[in-house]
């Protein structure tokens, strides 16, 4: 049979290579962090998730050990036969509270959220209204159920509210967008978004994966910064980022929706329960967040920073205020060359071009962290300066 199969996988296999748009997974032979070290070299690091400086902290590692010791390594099942410790549900009445909704649950990542969130209660008399540019696994989430979509152009609030009018028959109308866009950083406009559902009657969900721990005067994300907390009916987002960055993922709304997702689900329901190592030490994440404003303090001051700096020095950086810093550098050759010097400098960043993002528009993304030092960020302004 594989002999059939071969040639088939090695065709498709000889495109992606030919594209230029093969994935090469860099090996770290250290935790995550400010400095990541690959191969021999040691490299200042701009593109984890890893905002708040978390992910390889001694800190972090302290909790989690002390929590494998007295949680064990694994449950081998689901939540509901026997795979619920207190932790979980501690997990989720603290997630709930930070991000000020009245329930949350817990799923293995963000991404089996979203494939079992909207099957869960919607079906063929219903309707989502999704951004054109949701990440992949809101897309995914949608195609696993049968209520209608409309795709409205990226942030593009007229065409919103044009399907609203269009669509306005159906019985659950949801409007479906990311909090913060992962590849320009761009902030959704939750306020806007908010206003239109009030008029139509739909329900707004966020992915505020990108936003989690840090958006928001109090961290609690997108919606927070955009003054709609209690607006925004559904938070979906992930512990793989800000938190603490191991795994795991939740949803957190309105107590009945919630429930229903603990019947219903089919992600929760079919799949294994969070390793209680990674919701006891996401646990201690979110509670340290909230009593350590100075992470997200130093989060900020270092994206302006960065923000100013490349503005001055005459690049071309979209306006935004998120840690997710695309600078555009239009020629996709050009840019690179540019992420490829840049590894030679010791600096670690990504080129993005066509077709991850529009014809003429290849970037390199940076990500700033807490953990970042003003000495890093000159470094790497420099480092633009200088190969540009
Ligand atoms: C990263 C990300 C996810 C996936 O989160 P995981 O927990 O890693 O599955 C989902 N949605 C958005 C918007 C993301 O940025």
């Amino acid at each position: 049979m594989y002999n059939h199969l071969k040639p088939i996988l090695e065709s498709e296999l000889a495109k992606i290579y030919e594209s230029g748009l093969h994935k090469e997974e860099r090996v770290l032979n250290s935790r995550q962090g400010r400095i990541v070290k690959v191969g021999n070299g040691q490299f200042l690091n701009f593109c984890a998730n890893n905002y708040l400086g978390l992910s390889g902290s001694q800190r972090m590692s302290i909790v989690a050990k002390k929590a494998i010791d007295r949680y064990g390594f694994g449950l081998s099942s689901v939540r509901f036969i026997c795979g619920t410790q207190g932790i979980h549900k501690k997990l989720e009445t603290s997630t709930a509270d930070f991000v000020g909704k009245e329930d949350a649950i817990l799923y293995s990542s963000c991404m089996s959220a979203n494939i079992g969130f909207f099957a869960s209660f919607m079906g063929e008399e219903d309707i989502i209204f999704s951004d054109a540019l949701n990440h992949a696994s809101i897309i995914d989430g949608i195609r696993m159920c049968k209520a209608e979509r409309f795709v409205y152009k990226h942030m593009d609030m007229e065409c919103l509210e044009g399907g609203l009018k269009q669509f306005s028959g159906k019985r659950i109308k949801c409007i479906v967008t990311d909090g913060v866009f992962s590849m320009d950083g761009d902030v959704a406009s939750l306020k806007q978004i908010c206003d239109l559902a009030d008029k139509y009657g739909a329900l707004v969900v966020v992915d505020d994966s990108h936003a989690t721990g840090f958006m928001g005067k109090n961290g609690r994300g997108t919606h927070e910064h955009c003054g709609v907390l209690k607006r925004v009916d559904v938070i979906a987002s992930t512990y793989g980022k800000a938190l603490g960055g191991a795994s795991g993922g939740f949803i957190a709304g309105p107590k009945e929706l919630i429930s229903l997702l603990r019947e219903r689900s089919r992600t929760y329901l079919f799949s294994n329960s969070l390793p209680p190592v990674v919701a006891a030490t996401s646990l201690f994440a979110i509670d340290y967040i909230k009593k350590h404003p100075k992470l997200r303090e130093k989060l900020w001051a270092n994206t302006l920073y960065f923000r100013k700096k490349m503005t001055e020095a005459g690049f071309t950086v979209p306006k935004s205020e998120h840690p997710i810093v695309p600078v555009i550098i239009h020629d996709a050759q050009k840019t690179q060359n540019m992420a490829k010097q840049m590894l030679k400098r010791g600096i670690y960043v990504v080129g993005f071009s066509y077709p991850v993002v529009p014809q003429n528009e290849a970037r390199i993304r940076v990500q700033i962290s807490s953990e970042h030092r003003k000495e890093d960020i000159d470094k790497l302004v420099n480092a633009f300066v200088e190969l540009s």
